[in-house]
């Protein structure tokens, strides 16, 4: 990965940015790696990032949400009495593949999943997320995501003799703001409605902890994917797709959220290139 810093970021805040993203990006020599980010995600993302990762190129204003993540990580090392922390986990899985001819193979996929906390008071797997207060709001039972990382997070420990008795998010919400708290209240209490906007600037929610069994299934389902990609681009899902408003002229145009503010591909994906083209994005 080749960085620029177009806008002139301090170093200190540049190098950090650097160190978080590789850290992140991390593919160990395992035949085919795959971290749980990485596995509950698109197969473009993840075959297109390993195949360029020495040509492509980010600009380090655009990876500041990364930097913002590490604040969680100070938070951990002050945590450490609690139990496990910040630990990887690693499992070798054996996949049964039938190619689209009919002939069946067998596929080892190593699939690592990096914890935040495994807190020994309660046996619960914790993760910290900095992110919206409206990602709460939105999702107050917890993002689809979250829920997927979590439980294959779960599995791998349970592999490893440690048994998870429930699951927790921890959000660090940066843009948190009393006023829209009160807001937002006053409206649901009007309504009789549950206020699903967050009452403080941390929030913590219990996620649904799935049977070992739904988790070796899902698991295995994702690899699944992976392995029969055939090089189609991100879904319209995976390019966080919808459709938006235009106020001034009555109409929606097709809003692909991801393809336009967060992704790293954008310079070798023909969607992006064509879209370019057409100057859609
Ligand atoms: S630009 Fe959009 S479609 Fe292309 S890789 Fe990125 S998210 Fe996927």
């Amino acid at each position: 990965m080749k960085y620029t810093n177009k806008k002139n970021l301090p170093d200190a805040l540049v190098q950090a940015i650097i160190k978080t993203t590789e850290e992140y990006e991390d593919f160990p020599e395992l035949q085919n790696y795959i971290s749980v980010t990485r596995l509950i995600d698109a197969p473009f993302q993840y075959f297109e990032t390993k195949k360029n990762w020495d040509n492509l190129t980010k600009d380090v204003y655009d990876m500041m949400w990364a930097f913002e993540g590490t604040s969680k990580h100070s938070v951990l090392e002050k945590a450490s009495s609690l139990g496990i922390k910040e630990t990887r986990f690693i499992h070798r899985f054996s996949l049964d593949h039938r190619d689209h001819e009919g002939m069946s193979s067998c596929y080892d996929w190593h699939v690592g999943g990096q914890i935040d906390l495994f807190n020994f008071k309660d046996d619960y797997l914790e993760d910290y997320k900095n992110t919206s207060a409206w990602t709460f709001h939105f999702n107050p039972e917890g993002k689809k995501e979250w829920i997927e990382q979590l439980n294959i997070n779960a599995y791998l420990m349970g592999l490893k003799g440690l048994k998870v008795k429930g699951l927790r998010i921890h959000g660090i919400l940066r843009d948190w703001d009393k006023k829209m708290y009160l807001q937002m209240s006053q409206a649901a209490s009007k309504a009789e409605k549950q206020c699903t906007y967050p009452e403080l600037r941390v929030k913590t929610i219990e996620l649904p902890l799935w049977s070992e069994e739904d988790q070796l299934d899902f698991i295995m389902k994702r690899l699944e994917v992976f392995q029969s990609w055939n090089g189609e681009v991100c879904t319209d899902k995976e390019k966080w797709y919808s459709q938006k408003y235009i106020k001034t002229t009555n109409t929606t145009i097709d809003n692909y959220a991801r393809c336009e503010g967060y992704c790293s591909l954008t310079e070798i994906c023909p969607f992006y290139q064509q879209k370019l083209e057409n100057t859609i994005l």
